[in-house]
Order: C-alpha cells, then structure tokens, then sequence
C-alpha cells in the first residue's frame, strides 16, 4: 500500500510504498476514509529534531484519523468489518490508572506505551495511508449515525484539543462571560464552534488572515479581529474587565502576550499552540488569580462527546480535502496559510 511518510527530521514526507498492516492479537487494521494533516505535523517536519520527543522517524504521518473496520486481530470482540470508526489518537500503556479511566495523554507508564508520548503518526505509523494498524482496539470509537470519516477525522484532533480545553475552563463561561479565541486555523474554527455549541459565552475570535476572520463569522463568533497592535486594547475596551478565558492556538510570543493581556481576574489562559513562545509570568503581570496552563490532546470520553456534538451538526469541520498523492500538497498550503479550516487526505 502507498503511505506518506516522515523518513527523517527537517525533510519533506515522502509518498511510498510499505506493506499492508496485518492486525496482531487485540489489534484492529482500520481502512481509512479520512487523515487531517495538522500544524504538529508541520512542526515535526520543519522544526523538530532528535531528542525533542521521545521518538524518532521512520513513521507514516497522520494523528487525525477515521475510517471503516478492515480487519480483526484475534480475541477483538464487538467490533465489525466495515463499521464506521474512528481512532482515538493517544496511545498509552492501557494498564496505569489514567490509561484505565480513558486518559491516554498522560499516561503514567509511558515507557510501556507503544510509543512514549505519542501514536499513531506521532512516532508510530498514522493514517496518511491506506490502512493503519491500531495496536489496542480499546482506541477504536464507532462513529455515531450521522457522522462520516471524513468529517470525524479532524474532530479526533481538531475538534478533541479545543473540546478538551473548554471542557476544563466551563465554570467559568456563564452566561455574561467572553472567551477569546486566538488562531482560528484547524483547531481554532473548531474551538469556536464548540464555545457557542457548548457555553453561554459571547466569543472574540483573532487571525492574522482576513479568510480565518471570515469563517470564525459563519461558525457564530460575536466578534472578529484582524490581530494587530490595538487589539488587546480593543477587547479590554469590548469586554470592559477583560476575557475569562483565553484559549491560544498559536503559543508565539505575540500571541501569548496578548492573552496575558486581556485575561480577566481569576481567568483561564489555556496555551494550546506549540510555535514555541515564551511569557515570562510574575505575580503583578497578570490580574490577580489569572491560571495559565498547557493542555495536551484529550480523553477517550471527551472524543465520544465530541463525535456527538459533529454527528448532531452542532460542530462541523470546513473540510478541504486532498488525495494521497496530494498530501504534500496539503501540508504546503497549511505552511503558507491558504487553507481554510482543516485539510483532510481521503486515500
Ligand atoms: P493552523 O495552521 O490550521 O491554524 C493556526 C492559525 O493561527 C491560522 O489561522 C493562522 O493564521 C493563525 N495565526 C498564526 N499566527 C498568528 C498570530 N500571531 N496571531 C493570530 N493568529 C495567528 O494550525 P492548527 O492545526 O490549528 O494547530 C494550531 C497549533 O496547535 C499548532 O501549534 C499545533 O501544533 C498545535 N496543536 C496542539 C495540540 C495540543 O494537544 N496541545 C494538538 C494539536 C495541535
Ligand atoms: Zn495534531
């Protein structure tokens, strides 16, 4: 089968040809309908290099993945060839008790996790393929009534993050609350969507891109601003006492003092984009209580409510989608910002 892959670090994915997967003991093969190619990747290709993580290429990239049951390893019960599904992307050591509780992320054993910290696409061979080998088919999550993998691709990702991030922050996003959504690319427009489908919060979206601005609109932002040096005076002004929460989709410099700037007191600012700024933090810097925090990927369960809230319409991903042969391709628009939402690779 063909499969893009990531052979060292700093170079450009190649198309190749790799053997079809065949599911050992407990394992699910899953035919993909659907891989999202997401900014980690660009980080990993462009920037990362040994000893960042704790893996290494050779691997098939894509983390973001869904598609139909094609094979079973033997002792799988409950699942069948064909069900729509998609993949829980996280891959923990499935014994240590936040494995247990469906909380791969963190898993506390990581050196007993197929891989320490990552997955499919992330140090494992992912989805950006015909078929991926799902090594535990306790990462296999049936897709609702309603949902295709394509669709239920980048909710694995860009929809489980920013759903992840705003779980955390709800009780403080009442009715009268604002939250600022800065970078509205994959994740962001997906954030956004899931503030309004989920919160009472009016919602303050932030871009560079006057297309990102636009769409952050059609998904139900109150309001959007092209980033600039006035902008954390506009949203003090708009806001009156500042955002309750902020959540980052960049982590540049620029963007992380922003947040700092216009986070509210006793507010979140959740750091969700790794471009890898810094915010030196004391404690008159930010307004009093302020919680500034990282957020890494997602629970099992969360996916599920994710997968819920797309299967009933309520978010729904702005899907380009590209084939195989055209996955760089994909990635080179991410990389130069022409894209709109998520870039999905239908192999
Ligand atoms: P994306 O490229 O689709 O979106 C990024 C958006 O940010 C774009 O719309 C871009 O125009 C905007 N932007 C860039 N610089 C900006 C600035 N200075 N001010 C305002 N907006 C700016 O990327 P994505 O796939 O949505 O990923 C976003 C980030 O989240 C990446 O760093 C990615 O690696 C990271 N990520 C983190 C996790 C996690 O678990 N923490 C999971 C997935 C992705
Ligand atoms: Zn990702």
């Amino acid at each position: 089968m063909r499969a893009l892959r990531l052979l060292e670090w700093k170079s450009e994915p190649l198309l190749t040809e790799v053997d079809e997967p065949t599911p050992g003991p407990g394992q699910v093969v899953v035919r993909i309908g659907g891989a999202g190619a997401c900014h980690s990747d660009l980080h990993l290709m462009d920037e990362f290099e040994a000893g960042v993580v704790p893996w290494n290429p050779p691997f098939t990239l894509g983390h973001e993945n869904a598609g139909w049951v094609h094979a079973l390893g033997a002792g799988v019960t409950g699942l069948e060839v064909g069900q729509p599904v998609a993949v829980y992307g996280p891959w923990g050591c499935g014994v240590c008790a936040r494995c247990r509780l469906g909380i791969d992320p963190y898993c506390e054993n990581p050196a007993d996790a197929p891989v320490p910290g990552g997955g499919g696409g992330l140090g494992l061979d992912g989805g950006m393929a015909e078929y991926e080998l799902v090594p535990d088919a306790r990462h296999i999550v049936p897709l609702p009534d309603g949902l295709d993998p394509v669709q239920a691709a980048p909710l694995t990702d860009a929809g489980l993050t920013p759903y992840h991030a705003i779980r955390r922050s709800w009780p403080k996003l009442p009715p009268g609350s604002w939250a600022v959504v800065i970078g509205v690319g994959g994740l962001g427009h997906v954030g956004v969507q899931i503030l309004k489908a989920t919160t009472a919060a009016r919602v303050i979206a932030v871009d560079t891109r006057p297309e990102a601005l636009r769409l952050a609109e059609e998904y139900g932002a109150d309001l959007t601003l092209l980033s600039g040096a006035e902008t954390a005076d506009e949203i003090r002004r708009i806001t009156g006492r500042g955002a309750d929460v902020v959540l980052d989709f960049v982590g540049a410099d620029p963007t992380l003092r922003l947040g700092a700037a216009v986070a509210r007191t006793v507010g979140d600012l959740t750091i969700v984009g790794i471009a890898g700024g810094t915010l030196p933090v004391s404690y008159f810097s930010v307004p009093y209580e302020v919680s500034i925090q990282t957020t890494y990927w997602g629970s099992r369960p969360e996916l599920i409510e994710v997968l819920d809230l797309g299967a009933r319409g309520l978010v729904r991903p702005k899907v380009t989608t590209f084939a195989l042969d055209d996955a760089n391709t994909a990635y080179q628009r991410l990389r130069e910002g022409s894209l709109e939402g998520r870039a999905v690779v239908v192999p």
